[in-house]
């Protein structure tokens, strides 16, 4: 395996792989040629096996469902059970809302209570056995979780509808003059569309903040059988898709017809996936009597100008050579190339917001490295426990995030360090997001270290793209 020296990842990420990314259908590039000769630095793991995937769902479901704005929000979230019986969120956000801390401490009360009405009168848990009182309370429990996901994450909805409406008529209107597949599917996907129509309008016609429980109440009950009425549909995809590519070839702007009724029932979505998790008896370590402390960390901004006073041609050779060893053939820095990336870096904002997940990471290594003196009283008990290893996204990590991960999970020196933290990581294709920027992890040996393996795994990568 190559060792490349102690460069700084940033400008390669930056103005480099950002750029020729572009060029691929997906990235990191998939070279069959480059794959028989070199091996993944780390295989992908594998949640199932480290047994973190109940944890792992939910807090993605927590990140997602803690984003107010309609778009452009990203969440990571974190939890951390210390022995004082404390079970702490720590929520890391772009443009951090403080609403979200009333919103989790409403949203934990609700969940913390259904899943006591399922599993505090007898242990083992026997859900059939609550009274008929217990069975109303854990009803309307349930509503009133869906009521607080639903009541803010009706923005997003409404973001979804105002994007995607008017396609998705024109794409029913054509499909009404079209006579072809079974009067069952024709009437679920009117009723589907009616459902839609039918919430589109309460969500247009009512302030979101303060819509009353009984508009609510119908909008949810709406969602439920808009649910149910999609699940049939995604099962007659076959049938939907050739509707949808008949439409395509007189309509040139296309619509995924699936895509949209999935964003518009996400909300609905993570309400049910959260009542689950309540109901569920497996999460009891995380929901019974345990006091809910929340934290916030608001994204950090980073002025970029130190890389872009990089010399990029000395940056490059060195690159290049580097990439020369790695792939055993000659890799020439072309005449060109200065000027191209050189362009690039003109249109480049130079400031860089560290992504949430990268804030967590951070933030929970720091606190881990701390000096053992420092461990003392509430905020000691904190300190010395460790979060969950996985934290919840709002959204896939981007490509430079995703590396970090990794290269956090190589030891530094063969000593273990704190802790092996995951996300959720997507296999196939990771967005390279530019600016990306790489916080401090409030030393200097471990940011060389990330530094150095992060580099070698972007390094891998770009020599890849390189060996076509
Ligand atoms: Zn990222």
């Amino acid at each position: 395996m190559c060792t490349t020296g102690t460069g700084d990842p940033q400008p390669l990420l930056n103005f480099f792989i950002k750029p020729d990314s572009e060029y691929c259908r997906s990235w990191p590039p998939d070279n069959k040629d480059f794959r028989r000769r070199y091996r993944w630095p780390e295989p992908f793991h594998d949640l199932e096996n480290k047994g973190l995937n109940r944890a792992s769902t939910v807090l993605d479901v927590l990140s997602a469902v803690c984003n107010f704005k309609e778009y452009g929000q990203f969440t990571a979230v974190s939890l951390t059970l210390p022995p004082d019986g404390r079970v702490i969120i720590t929520i890391a956000q772009n443009g951090i809302n403080m609403e979200v801390i009333h919103f989790i401490h409403e949203l934990w009360a609700s969940l913390t209570n259904l899943f006591s009405l399922h599993h505090n009168t007898q242990w083992p848990p026997h859900a059939e056995k609550m009274s008929p009182m217990e069975r109303q309370e854990a009803r309307d429990q349930t509503k009133h979780i869906l009521f607080v996901v639903h009541r803010h994450g009706f923005r997003r909805a409404a973001h979804t509808f105002d994007k995607g409406w008017e396609e998705c008529t024109s794409f029913m209107k054509f499909w009404e003059s079209t006579t072809s597949g079974d009067t069952k599917l024709r009437n679920i996907i009117r009723r589907a569309f009616k459902l839609m129509a039918a919430i589109r309008n309460i969500i247009h016609n009512s302030d979101l903040d303060r819509i009353s429980d009984i508009r609510l109440n119908v909008l949810v009950e709406f969602m439920h059988e808009l649910y149910a009425s999609s699940e049939a549909l995604f099962r007659e995809r076959i049938t939907l898709n050739k509707w949808i590519d008949e439409f395509q070839t007189v309509n040139k702007d296309g619509i995924s017809f699936a895509h949209f009724l999935k964003e518009c029932l996400s909300v609905h979505s993570y309400g049910m996936r959260l009542c689950h998790f309540a109901r569920s008896c497996g999460n009891r370590h995380i929901l019974h009597e345990r006091t809910l402390y929340v934290k916030t960390l608001r994204c950090e901004a980073i002025n970029l100008q130190h890389l872009f006073d990089v010399d990029l041609d000395s940056y490059g050779y060195t690159l290049f050579d580097n990439m020369q060893r790695i792939l055993g053939q000659w890799q020439k820095w072309y005449s060109g190339y200065p000027e191209r990336i050189a362009k690039w870096t003109e249109k480049l904002e130079k400031t860089g917001i560290i992504h949430p997940e990268l804030m967590l990471l951070s933030h929970h290594h720091q606190q881990a490295t701390l000096p053992p003196r420092l461990f003392h009283g509430e905020y000691g008990c904190e300190t010395r426990t460790l979060p969950l290893e996985y934290f919840g996204t709002s959204k896939p990590p981007c490509y430079g995030c995703a590396m970090t991960f990794r290269a956090y999970r190589k030891k530094a020196n063969g000593k273990k360090w704190t802790s092996q933290f995951f996300v959720q990581e997507q296999t196939i294709h990771l967005k390279v997001c530019a600016p990306w920027a790489l916080p401090s992890f409030g030393d200097e040996a471990s940011d060389n270290h990330i530094r150095y393996h992060l580099f070698d795994q972007l390094l891998v990568d770009y020599a890849k793209f390189h060996a076509y």
